[in-house]
C-alpha cells in the first residue's frame, strides 16, 4: 500500500458522478480527499472558495497555465476554464492521502496518462442515453435546448469510455457507490 494515489472519476453530466464522489468520500479505508479543482466559472449559491472549487478571473487563471502550474486544463463550457492545479495534488499527498479528481472526460483521459500507475481512472456511464435524458427531464432544471444539448454533448463524451480503466454502470445508484467502492479499495490498498 503506497499512499498519495489518483483516483479520477469523469462522467457525462447528469450520470451522478457527484453524489458517487459525496457517498465515498469519507470512507475511513480509502483515506480520500477531494482535489479542489480552480476555475473561471461564477460559484453557484452555497459554493465556497477554497471548498468546491479555487475561483478565479480568467487573468488568474491564464498566469497559472503560463506558469505551468495545472496538471490539465479543459475548456469544459464555452469560455469557462477547469484545472487541476499540481499544488493541489502534492498538499493532499503531502498529508499521506489519496487524491479523488471529479474532472470531465478529457481530463480524466490526461491526468491517466499523466500518472499511468499512480492513477485509476473510473468512468461513470448512464443505463444508456434515453435514461440519461429522462433523468434531466426529471431535474426539471433546464429548458428542453439545454437538456438536448446535454444529451448530445454526454454522447460524444460516452465515445470516451474505453480509455479509462473501468467503467461502471450507474443504474441503481447503492450498486454503483459499492462497486466503485471495491474497486477503488482494492487499488489504494494493492
Ligand atoms: P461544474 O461547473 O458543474 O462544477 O463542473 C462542470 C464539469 O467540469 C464537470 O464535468 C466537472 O467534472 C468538470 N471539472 C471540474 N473540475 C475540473 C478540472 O479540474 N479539470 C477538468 N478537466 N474538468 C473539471
Amino acid at each position: 500500500m503506497s499512499p498519495g494515489k489518483l483516483i479520477i472519476i469523469s462522467a457525462p453530466s447528469g450520470c451522478g458522478k457527484s453524489t458517487i464522489i459525496g457517498e465515498i468520500i469519507d470512507n475511513p479505508a480509502l483515506r480520500l480527499e477531494f482535489s479542489i479543482s480552480a476555475t473561471t466559472r461564477e460559484p453557484r449559491r452555497g459554493e465556497v472558495d477554497g471548498v468546491n472549487y479555487y475561483f478565479l478571473s480568467v487573468d488568474d487563471f491564464e498566469k497559472a497555465i503560463s506558469n505551468d502550474e495545472l496538471v490539465e486544463y479543459e475548456e469544459v463550457y464555452a469560455g469557462r476554464y477547469y484545472g487541476t492545479l499540481k499544488s493541489e495534488i502534492a498538499r493532499i499527498q503531502a498529508k499521506g492521502k489519496n487524491v479523488i479528481l471529479d474532472i470531465d472526460v478529457k481530463g480524466g483521459v490526461n491526468v491517466k496518462e499523466k500518472y499511468a500507475g499512480n492513477a485509476l481512472s473510473i468512468f461513470i456511464q448512464p443505463p444508456s442515453i434515453d435514461t440519461l435524458r429522462q433523468r434531466l427531464l426529471s431535474r426539471d432544471t433546464d429548458s428542453i435546448e439545454a437538456i438536448n444539448q446535454r444529451v448530445d454533448k454526454a454522447a460524444y463524451e460516452l465515445t470516451f469510455a474505453s480509455r479509462f480503466d473501468r467503467v461502471v454502470v450507474n443504474d441503481v445508484l447503492s450498486d454503483a457507490v459499492a462497486e466503485v467502492e471495491k474497486i477503488i479499495s482494492e487499488f489504494v490498498n494493492a
